[in-house]
């Protein structure tokens, strides 16, 4: 049966959500033989891994284009914790959105790299967070948070402590968790076209990048990077003729 682009895009979000589990999922990883350089290779499913539009990239050459405020109508809707191995992700319940260029966008879930996978005029961050949305037709849009070394983050106490430590493993949040609460004040952004940073890598993702950057300390940093074993950044891509609007 031909997959609707849709369908392999919907796929890829419960593909992140839920590859620890999918028996039929093949493996892939942050380093060595099915290390990021191989991805595209490793599946026919994976060749957009390959593309010319991918992520993350290192945002520079910014263009002026007066971009809209995002308008987020976040509630507290996270419900459960999960590690899959790639990441520690919070998968959230219907009810919370953005809406971007006239669309709605719902929050799906959203999850941790570090250090940060996007780069910010050649700066990289201890931490990036992805909040991930889709719209009713499975388009996405990832608003990307920038975590550096500091105070410690309020939003972050509230869940680090049930992080679960195994890959596979998930734990239901005893309260609804407000993402809300991961955004920057300043909610200025860059805005660029890519892709899912991990495989099949689906491009025609729009990526929202917080201008602002907000805290986490470095006991918080060390927990995530600990429960991790490794660091689970895909490096950056080639940005080819892509524009980084703000
Ligand atoms: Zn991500």
């Amino acid at each position: 049966m031909r997959k609707t682009w849709t369908s392999v895009v919907v796929g890829s979000v419960l593909w992140a959500c839920m590859g620890a589990w999918a028996a039929d999922v093949p493996h892939w990883s942050y380093a060595g033989e099915d290390g990021p350089a191989e991805w595209a290779r490793l599946t026919p499913e994976n060749a957009t891994c390959a593309g010319r539009n991918q992520s993350p990239i290192n945002l520079v050459g910014f263009i002026h284009a007066q971009l809209k405020p995002i308008h987020f109508a976040y509630q507290a809707g996270g419900t459960e914790i999960l590690n899959n191995g790639h990441t520690v992700q919070v998968n959230y319940a219907p009810g919370s959105s953005i809406t971007l260029d006239g669309t709605v966008f719902e929050l799906k879930q959203f999850h941790f790299h570090a250090p940060s996978e996007n780069q910010i005029r050649g700066k990289s961050y201890a931490l990036e967070g992805h909040l991930v949305h889709a719209d009713k037709d499975g388009n996405l849009a990832v608003v990307a948070v920038m975590f550096r070394e500091g105070a410690a983050n309020k939003a972050l106490a509230k869940i680090w402590p049930l992080m679960p430590t195994e890959a596979g493993a998930k734990m239901a949040l005893p309260q609804a968790f407000a993402a809300a609460g991961l955004l920057p004040a300043n909610r200025a952004y860059y805005r660029f076209s890519g892709s899912l940073t991990t495989p099949p890598c689906s491009e025609g993702v729009r990526w929202l990048v917080m201008k602002a950057p907000v805290s986490a300390s470095a006991e918080q940093i060390e927990a995530f990077t600990h429960v991790m074993h490794h660091p689970n950044n895909r490096p950056v891509q080639a940005v080819n003729g892509r524009t980084v609007l703000e």
